[in-house]
Formats: structure tokens, sequence, C-alpha cells
């Protein structure tokens, strides 16, 4: 073992992780557990989690049904006091939970650190929210009655989280939760348990009453799908894949529980031949690669000027080959493994299907060796490509991105428009007239300028159109729509009017 490999060894030797699911207000273990291991090293053993069943879905929901009460009576001092707690520690511990997020899942240290900051950052904006609540009073159209409305919790919220952003998306979802009094059930994804553990742990220590917030680790088939569908549940939400998401669409129509969805996509960057390709290629390499691509705002469709397409793909490809990747943990590296190996098999399937389907690999496409055993895969890019060809049309969540070319705007922004998703979308441009108009006609739910497709504000909505979501927006001041209910109030002996 060499000495950088030992100090990280002895760094995570002194940090004990919890392992448990955690409901009703105690650690508890499941059915069995699960070993999970590095992507960077499949030697590096992070642990071994819980696994729930459905009992502990139940326990877990009459936990979260009993505790509501309580929790809404709190009121907004106490709830906005322990969520400013909560973020305050997370943002104290960002380094630490940081590097254990970048060693289960795979992203470099720096961005790690920066999620776990981030979740931060979550829990203390939707802290004050909490205290930003406020209804409205009405004039009523019949004398000496009087009306206000005013926002309650939607009830037990079921939160079904991925892997990609373990620490932040369950922020995204957990803060607004519990800041407009609703009580939770979370079930973050099987790959990255440690994460999980890490926030639940913080959480668990606050002046909470017993079940407002529960964690119930297990499989997506078992677990999650019996949470989805639960009739003690009143709102669920998920961010996965499409095809997980169409599951729990189904799932909750029966019990007519409120539903948000963020799922796939497929997330077009035009790069247009007035703009600063040094900065197109940055933002485009950043986009695509950033993340090993494994983010649902990837840039995954170039779709390119042809006056500049040679130019542009030439330094792309040296962008693209110059970025370091390597362990998560390791000094320097940009862009760390692929989640899994069974990702990273359908990473190379994709491989495959591009070049069957006529795509031109012009760099990457294999898998990498590093001295560590892991999931490395080179940044890649196929170019002459079509939008037709599937590896434009279906999500593929990995650092894969391709180049289609285009006559004009006009071609470039109808390539974009064609898509059964809409995350988000970007233009390279220094047309103020080109930029105006892609931001009014680009359907998609987040539109950037001269900006990468990825890399989002924590205090404004977020969200998509078409395949990418679905309900209200999730984060900003918007995330109320979701987390509460409107109650209009009526009464008599007011004021004669
Ligand atoms: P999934 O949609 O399968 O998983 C997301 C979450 O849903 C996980 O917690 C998972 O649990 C859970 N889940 C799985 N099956 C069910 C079910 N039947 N009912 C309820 N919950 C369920 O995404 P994956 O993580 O497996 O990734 C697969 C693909 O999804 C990626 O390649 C990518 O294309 C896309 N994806 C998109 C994301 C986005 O942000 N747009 C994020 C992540 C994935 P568990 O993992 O424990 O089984």
């Amino acid at each position: 073992m060499n000495a950088q490999n030992k100090n990280r060894k002895d760094r995570f030797a002194t940090m004990a992780i919890e392992t448990r699911n955690y409901i009703a207000g105690n650690w508890r273990d499941g059915a069995h557990r699960i070993e999970n291991r590095s992507p960077s090293d499949t030697r590096d053993v992070i642990g071994e989690f819980a696994q729930g069943r459905a009992v502990d879905v139940d326990d877990a929901v009459a936990a979260a049904r009993a505790a509501l009460p309580q929790w809404w009576a709190a009121g907004v001092q106490r709830r906005h006091d322990v969520l400013m707690t909560i973020g305050t520690e997370l943002m104290a511990r960002a380094a630490e939970i940081g590097a254990l997020l970048s060693r289960e899942e795979g992203k470099p240290l720096a961005e790690g650190k920066g999620e776990v900051y981030r979740a931060g950052q979550f829990f203390t904006w939707f802290a004050a929210e909490a205290l930003r609540q406020s209804g409205e009073r009405v004039d009523s159209v019949r004398p000496g009655i009087e009306i206000d409305t005013r926002r309650e919790p939607a009830g037990v919220v079921a939160i079904v989280t991925p892997w990609n952003f373990p620490v932040a998306t369950p922020a995204w979802k957990i803060a607004p939760a519990l800041a407009y009094g609703n009580t939770v059930v979370w079930k973050p994804a099987n790959l990255t348990p440690a994460s999980a553990v890490a926030l639940a742990g913080i959480i668990a220590r606050q002046d909470l009453p017993p079940g407002a917030f529960n964690l119930v680790m297990g499989s997506g088939r078992e677990v999650g799908d019996h949470l989805a569908g639960h009739p003690g549940v009143d709102a669920v939400t998920f961010t996965g894949s499409v095809e997980v998401g169409r599951s729990i669409a189904t799932r909750t129509l029966g019990n007519r529980a409120r539903l948000q969805m963020e799922m796939g996509s497929k997330n077009p960057m035009l790069i247009m031949d007035d703009c600063d390709l040094d900065l197109a290629v940055a933002h485009a390499a950043n986009a695509a690669f950033g993340g090993t691509g494994q983010k649902c705002t990837a840039a995954s469709r170039l779709i390119v000027h042809r006056s500049v397409l040679d130019q542009f793909a030439d330094r792309l490809v040296c962008a693209a080959g110059a970025l370091q990747v390597g362990h998560a943990l390791a000094e320097g590296t940009q862009i760390g493994p692929v989640v899994s190996e069974g990702q990273l098999a359908e990473n190379l399937r994709w491989i495959e299907r591009g070049k069957a389907g006529g795509a031109n690999l012009l760099t990457g496409g294999q898998r990498l060796e590093r001295p560590t055993p892991g999931y490395f895969m080179a940044p890649t890019i196929f170019a002459g490509t079509t939008n037709a060809m599937d590896v434009n049309r279906e999500e593929m969540f990995a650092p894969i991105t391709c180049l289609i070319a285009a006559d004009s705007y006009d071609e470039a922004l109808a390539i974009a428009n064609d898509s059964p998703f809409g995350l988000t979308a970007g233009i390279m441009t220094k047309s103020l007239a080109r930029a105006t108009h892609f931001r009014a006609n680009m359907r998609s739910g987040c539109v950037m300028v001269n900006l990468p497709t990825a890399g989002t504000d924590y205090h404004v909505p977020f969200g998509g159109r078409g395949l990418s979501s679905f309900g209200p927006r999730e984060q900003g001041h918007q995330a109320i729509e979701f987390f509460t209910t409107i109650k209009t109030s009526y009464v008599a002996g007011g004021v004669p009017q």
C-alpha cells in the first residue's frame, strides 16, 4: 500500500459510521445487511448497511403519522432552529462528510465537499423560509363573514432519492418538508448508504419529535415501491430514472398522494458561430464530463454551428484528453470513477450502440486502468451524430457527449427542442438577440446563456418539462406548493361590510 492510500485508510478508520435505519426515534437493524465498497477502489469496504423490509416502512410511516401533529404544533421558531442547526453542522463538517461522500459515490473530493456545503445551504435557506410563511385575508362577497387562507403541511412525505447527489438531493427535499411542518420517511439509494446515514445522524440529534424524520434503507424494488404505494403517505417526492418514476406514479395513483418527480434528461448546449470558442470548450467539457457525466443537468447533446464544428471538436477532444481521471480522493483528480460496475457496463454498451447506430467515436469509449481497481472510464465524444440516433434520444448518465451539426441558429434550436425531455439547456453566443430568443423559445425548465448546463443556485426553483419532471417545482420559495396545502377559512360575525 502506498503512503497516500495508507493515509486515506487511517483517516477513515477513526470515523465511526452508523449503519442502521432510523425509525420512530431509534436506530434499528434491518432484515439483513449489504456491503458497500468504493467505486474508486473496490478493495475499500466502507461498511455494511442495514436493509429494511416492508414492515420497517410500515413502522416508519406510522411513526411519521403519529409525529405530525406535534411537529406542526412545534411552531415556526422551533422548526427554524432545528433546520438552522442541521445546516450549520453540514457546512461545518463539509470536508469530513464530503470525503465520505466522495469515497462512496466517486466524485472528486472538492465536489464532495461542495455538495455537503450546498446541502447545508438548503437547510439554512429553508430554516428562514419556515419563518416566512404567511396567509392572506380576503374580503368575503357576503357581509359579516371574514375569510383567510393559510398553509398547512401536506402531511407524511415519502422521499426516494438517487445516488448521484446523495446528500444534496435529500437535503433539498427533507429541508422544505420539515420547514413547512411535514414529517418524513426517506428511502435513499442503496449505492450510497454511508452518505445517507451521515445526514440522518445529524437530523437524528435534533429537537424533533420521535418519528418526525425516518430513514429506511433497502432496495428500491421492495422498500421504495412499498413506500411509494403506502396508503399512509400523503405526498411522494422522487428523483431518479423515468422508468422508476412511471412505476412510482402508478403506485401513488391509488392513494391519491400528491406527487413530485425529477427524472431523466438529454440536455442540449448550442455552440454558435459567434461564441467565444475557448469558453464554449471549457463549459462544454465541464457540463459533459463533470461528475463523470452522472448529472441530470449534464450536456449530452452539443449542437454546433457547422462553420465552427471542426475547430470546436478538435479543441474539445484535447480538453477531454487533458482531464485527469482517477481515484476520487486523489489529489488532482478531475473526473472520478463511474458509480458502479453495472453503470460502467451500461456505459460501455452505449459505446457499442452508438457505433452500431452510425456515430463516429472521436475519443474515449473505453474503460481505464488505474493503480486502484475501480470503475474508471475515459471521457467520450461521438461526432457525426443526428438527433434521431438512440445516443441523442435516451439518457445515458455517462461521461459521453454527442456532437450534432446545425447550419443555423434556427436549426440548432429546432434540434434542441426535438426531445421528449426538457430539464436544462444552454447556448454559447455573443448575440444578445439570439440569447434573448433562446431564453424565450427553448422548451426546458432551466436555460443557461454562456454557462454550462450544469450548476444551479439553491434559492430558486429547479425542474423541467416533458419526461424530465412531473408536479410542482422543487427548491426556492416555489417548494411551498408541493409541501403545503391551502386551507380557506370562513368566520361569521366579522365586521359588516
Ligand atoms: P433509479 O431510478 O433506479 O433509482 C432512484 C431511486 O429509486 C433509488 O433510491 C432506487 O433504489 C429507487 N427505486 C428503484 N426502483 C424503485 C421502485 N420500483 N419503486 C420505488 N423506488 C425505486 O435510478 P438508478 O440509480 O438505478 O439509475 C438508473 C438510471 O436512472 C441512470 O442511469 C440514469 O439514467 C437515471 N437517473 C437519473 C437521475 C436524475 O437525476 N435525473 C438520478 C439517478 C439516476 P435503489 O437504488 O436502492 O434500488
